[in-house]
């Protein structure tokens, strides 16, 4: 049976800087909380952790890459909420954001003005700068699609695997690529909401939560998880009346030039 009560969802959230989020959001979202990781046991001693600290997020298991895991995560979200609120992709790219972009047939709910944030790096901005003028020109683009960006996606793979990325214009950093496909996605994707939503004012936002101290970045990073937390909740919680940002590259609340 479908509630009315807003419900927010945030991927990768069994420890590091999606867990920071979740337990944020427990405290200052009006609605519920869905912690996912794409691990049950995991998932669940998280979700116990918050519960001890006394707050109350849902579980719900969802690894990004798996198709059959999404559908049920979709199928869970429509049924017991008729849809989707506030969704931060803290995990990464993966098939879940690709295919469950906002827009038209979406289930974000009508009209409620939603938000995505979609947790990138600043080293994105690194590599983009580091990428030739070609290759930038063609990431900074207002009309590339999003089949454009997987082929150019996959062109770094395939030069990466022939040793000649470099001499086509790449920098030297997989991860760095990976990121500027997150920012690149997300400008995408909030083009498309202003062409086929516009009136539900949904905000869709990249963002660096800053460099910190998680099981990927180790422990000389300056933020704790707490800190890495403040952009991405910020942009979850971005007031109903709110305009933007909207499309951006955001760090410290700040809107960075892409
Ligand atoms: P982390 O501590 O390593 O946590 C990564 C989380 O993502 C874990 O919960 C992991 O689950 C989950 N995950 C990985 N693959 C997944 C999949 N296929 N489906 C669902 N969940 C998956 O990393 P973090 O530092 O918190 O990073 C969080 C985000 O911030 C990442 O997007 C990262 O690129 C970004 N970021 C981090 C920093 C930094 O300094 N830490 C800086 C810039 C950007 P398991 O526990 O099952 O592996």
């Amino acid at each position: 049976m479908s509630s009315c009560n807003r419900v927010a969802l945030v991927t990768g959230a069994n420890k590091g800087i999606g867990f920071a989020i979740t337990r944020d959001l427990c405290r200052k979202f009006s609605g519920d909380v869905v912690l996912t990781a794409r691990d049950e046991a995991r998932g669940r001693t998280a979700v116990q952790q918050l519960q001890a600290e006394g707050l109350s997020p849902r579980f719900h298991q969802l690894d990004i890459d798996d198709p059959q895991s999404i559908r049920a995560l979709r199928d869970f979200l429509l049924k017991e909420y008729g849809g989707l609120d506030v969704m931060v992709n803290n995990a990464g790219i993966g098939t879940w954001p690709k295919n469950n972009p906002p827009g038209k047939g979406d289930f974000f709910k009508e009209p409620q003005p939603g938000r995505v944030v979609n947790v990138s790096s600043l080293i994105s901005l690194e590599a983009l700068r580091n990428c030739s003028p070609e290759l930038q020109q063609k990431f900074r683009s207002e009309t590339i699609t999003e089949e454009e960006l997987e082929g150019l996606m996959k062109k770094f793979v395939e030069d990466t695997k022939k040793g000649i990325h470099e001499k086509e214009g790449w920098p030297n950093s997989a991860y760095g690529v990976s990121k500027i496909g997150v920012t690149v996605l997300s400008r995408i994707h909030a083009r498309k909401l202003n062409k086929q939503r516009r009136g539900d004012k949904i905000l869709l936002n990249a963002c660096c939560p800053g460099w910190v101290r998680t099981d990927m970045a180790g422990p000389k990073a300056p933020k704790s998880p707490e800190e890495g937390a403040e952009t991405p909740v910020y942009l979850a919680l971005l007031p109903p009346d709110a305009e933007g940002p909207h499309g951006q590259f955001v760090q410290d609340k700040k809107v960075e030039q892409w």
